[in-house]
């Protein structure tokens, strides 16, 4: 469910026509439906309402400031994966109490300055990085509370980038070996182990892997308190898919019951790191048509957006549906049906943004939505081929504002420098 409507044959995102911020802003543009992202929250945050919890929105999947606000305002924390989520995390106003940190390769830098900010708790993805931890705990006169990111060794039944809770995996530790690494942790004066986390993978179709990986962590607890260990978080993490195409994900509704019904005797505070469940159908990317051209079996629709504007489909093979902006004919004659793949000016072969689609005919200077592009667009995107990066808009009913300005040709060589040595005399 989201707020992108047609009215008289007129793409609309909440009240605003999506045709007048292409035409004030330009395209390619990010816009965001604050109306939806919010939605979104309540609807995932609904289940948990009666027990303690926190939401910690998983912000590598769309990590604008004002998206990030809009979460905490509503009582959100976030889950980071860099010292540069931290960064826009404090910036954005999020209480450091309700960030948690996540990630295989922390550097002791970035330790340091999630320590000085006294955030909620650290996952803790092997052995090394404890120790690290609890060095750099000690010099800053702290104890870190963490929890040990366990991989339950379940198959989340996604594609194989985003499975993340396999033994092949990097992600996580062995949940026999954690015992041992928890047992170590609770000797440690700059330790403190209050939690357990787990994160299996993204896009996820089915409630079973969650489930099974929450039994896993439940024994875990079980098996820590009678080591004495006190746990009193929980972090199932995050993963549950939207639908891009014909995926039937399970319900924000339906996944919550089942998760409280499995932990409802284990009185731990619950964590909870939705991405894109949160911000996936708050998005779309709106992209104008620059040319087509003809080939044999079908032709190219030739768009201003690219894979370094929205890399899934390249990476992914990710689904994205396209719709006309207009959908209108114009008065022109009753359109044609084509298929087509919609590419971008990257000189990539890979630079696609959907194959072979079945879609309306199109002509240049018609603009094209690319739905579902709220969780891992934008916060992909890069500057491949010297593009500047593209604007983030945010509408709030019948108003919208930029979140994020174009990127400007000054923005793609700001801190390059040609040193002098290098110049021929
Ligand atoms: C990416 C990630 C998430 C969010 O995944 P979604 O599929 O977007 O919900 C949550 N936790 C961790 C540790 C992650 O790496």
């Amino acid at each position: 469910m989201h707020h992108f409507n047609y009215k008289n044959n007129e793409l609309h995102c909440e009240q605003v026509p999506v045709s007048r911020i292409a035409d004030e802003v330009g395209t390619p543009v990010y816009i965001y439906s604050r109306e939806t992202l919010e939605r979104h929250f309540r609807i995932f945050q609904e289940p948990f309402l009666g027990v303690e919890h926190l939401i910690c929105f998983s912000m590598k999947a769309c990590s604008n400031l004002t998206v990030l606000r809009i979460f905490s305002d509503l009582g959100g924390g976030v889950d980071i994966v860099s010292g540069g989520e931290l960064f826009r995390a404090l910036k954005a106003g999020v209480e450091p109490s309700r960030i948690v940190y996540s990630g295989v390769g922390k550097k002791a830098a970035e330790i340091d300055e999630a320590l000085a900010a006294d955030i909620l708790l650290f996952n803790v993805e092997s052995e090394e990085e404890l120790f690290l931890l609890n060095g750099r705990a000690l010099a800053q006169g702290k104890r870190a509370r963490i929890a040990l990111r366990v991989n339950p060794d379940v198959d989340p039944l996604t594609h194989p980038y985003i499975s993340t809770g396999l033994k092949k995996n990097k992600f996580g530790i062995d949940v026999e070996r954690s015992l041992h690494l928890y047992r170590e942790a609770a000797q440690m004066d700059g330790i403190e182990p209050v939690g357990v986390d787990c994160h299996i993978g993204s896009q996820l179709t089915e409630l079973s892997p969650f489930l099974d990986a929450v039994s896993r962590l439940k024994e875990l607890i079980r098996r820590l308190r009678g080591m004495d260990i006190q746990i009193r978080y929980l972090d199932i993490g995050g993963g549950l898919g939207i639908p891009y195409e014909d995926e039937q994900p399970p319900p924000p509704a339906e996944y919550g019951a089942a998760v409280l019904e499995a932990v409802s005797d284990l009185h731990v505070t619950l964590i909870l790191e939705p991405g894109r469940v949160l911000v996936g159908n708050a998005g779309v990317l709106v992209t104008r048509v620059l040319f087509r051209k003809p080939g044999p079996n079908k032709e190219f629709v030739i768009v201003d957006a690219a894979m370094n504007d929205l890399i899934r489909p390249s990476l992914y093979k990710a689904h994205h549906a396209v719709w006309r902006v207009s959908r209108g004919n114009g008065g022109a004659a009753l359109k044609r049906r084509i298929i087509a793949d919609v590419v971008g000016p990257i000189c990539e072969t890979g630079d696609y943004l959907a194959q072979a689609r079945n879609m309306d005919e199109v002509v240049p200077g018609d603009l094209l939505a690319l739905m579902s592009a709220g969780a891992y667009g934008f916060s992909m995107s890069s500057n491949y081929n010297s593009r500047p990066r593209a604007a983030e808009v945010l509408v709030d009913g019948d108003r919208f504002y930029v979140i994020r300005k174009r990127e400007t040709y000054e923005d793609l060589v700001r801190g390059e420098e040609i040193p002098a040595a290098v110049l021929r005399p």
